[in-house]
């Protein structure tokens, strides 16, 4: 904290190599004004900063910052941050959890099995032609949804497909003991494959680690039933993309809804824009609200400045 007369006003950096940060300024003038935030080329004075938001930060900027109490992503994964060689891991390094996140989340993963298994594609051409044409419903009752990732987001997302019928499973590093009503739950290598067998929409909400890089890949479909719905809402480096063009030329796979991508933008001449099994949405799948951005970092870095633990610091052994 730099001291201002009486009062103490914190020294927070917005840190991005590819995004420009001045968004989310309102929102910290809004949860503490006067503030003294830092962005863009020229930080200023280094030793003043105590905390950094990050979005992909360039690496060796934080190793860079003598003073700093608290990394903090702005988003629920912190693959972004880890990537960064030099990270100083002795710093505490914290995640956002929001429950708005987890909404957004329910509404995309929802709508992407629905507008599968129910077709919806079709009746856009269907009422962009002027056709009448009904298209098979099966009930949700018989589509099986899995989950891979039980965390925060898959566990809601688990919880609001089983509100609507759908058959769900989800699978997870560790045993779950509460689960909502009609979720099943798998975890572990060893129950991976039984997993798998029953997803007709397989969902990817786990988080990137060195375990999950790779892991949607040609090895993973086989166990699919055929003609299953992958959607991928974790991120890119999840998936091993020529193996999903094999997959569903092969019809193992029927479709693919993507949200996340290795290279973001996805570049124009990508050969998944002309695939018309995938559908591709620019990472959108849901946001974190800027005003708990701010106020979650402003909580964390208090907290540290009390000598207690921040609210929801990463475990870097475990990698997420
Ligand atoms: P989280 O609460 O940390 O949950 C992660 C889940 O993955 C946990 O169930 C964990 O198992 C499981 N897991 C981790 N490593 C595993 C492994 N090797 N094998 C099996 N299961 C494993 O994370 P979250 O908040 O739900 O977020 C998940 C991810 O969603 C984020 O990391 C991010 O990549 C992605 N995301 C995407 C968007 C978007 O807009 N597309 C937005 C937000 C987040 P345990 O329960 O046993 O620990």
């Amino acid at each position: 904290m730099q001291r201002n007369g009486d009062s103490t006003t914190p020294c927070v950096a917005l840190l991005s190599e590819v995004l420009d940060m001045q968004y989310l300024a309102p929102a910290f003038r809004e949860a503490c004004p006067g503030i003294d935030l830092r962005l863009g080329a020229e930080l200023g004075p280094l030793e003043d900063i105590e905390a950094a938001v990050c979005w992909f930060p360039p690496h060796g900027q934080l190793a860079q910052l003598p003073k700093l109490k608290l990394v903090q992503s702005l988003a629920a994964g912190i693959d972004h941050i880890v990537a960064d060689p030099q990270l100083p891991r002795e710093r505490p390094l914290c995640r956002i959890v929001d429950p708005g996140m987890a909404t957004g989340m329910k509404a995309y993963v929802s709508w992407a099995v629905v507008q599968r298994h129910r077709g919806m594609n079709a009746y856009v051409a269907s009422s962009a032609a002027g056709r009448w044409e009904e298209q098979d419903v099966v009930s949700p009752r018989r589509h099986r949804v899995g989950i891979a990732g039980l965390g925060t987001l898959g566990m809601a997302c688990a919880e609001a497909l089983a509100g609507i019928g759908y058959q769900v499973r989800g699978w997870s590093r560790s045993a779950k003991e509460a689960l909502p009503p009609g979720v099943v739950a798998f975890h572990g290598a060893g129950q991976l494959d039984a997993f798998l067998s029953g997803c007709d929409t397989l969902v990817c909400l786990l988080p990137l680690t060195p375990q999950t890089q790779g892991f949607l890949d040609a090895a993973l479909f086989a166990k699919l039933p055929r003609g299953a719905h992958l959607i991928n809402v974790g991120r890119g480096d999840h998936l091993v993309e020529a193996d999903l063009l094999a997959a569903l030329e092969s019809g193992q796979l029927a479709a693919a809804t993507l949200d996340a991508f290795s290279q973001e933008p996805l570049p124009p001449d990508h050969p998944f824009w002309a695939d018309p099994r995938i559908l591709i949405t620019p990472h959108i799948a849901t946001r974190t609200d800027r005003l708990v951005i701010a106020q979650q970092t402003l909580a964390n870095l208090a907290l540290l400045q009390k000598g207690e633990r921040p609210q929801h610091q990463v475990d870097l052994e475990r990698g997420y």
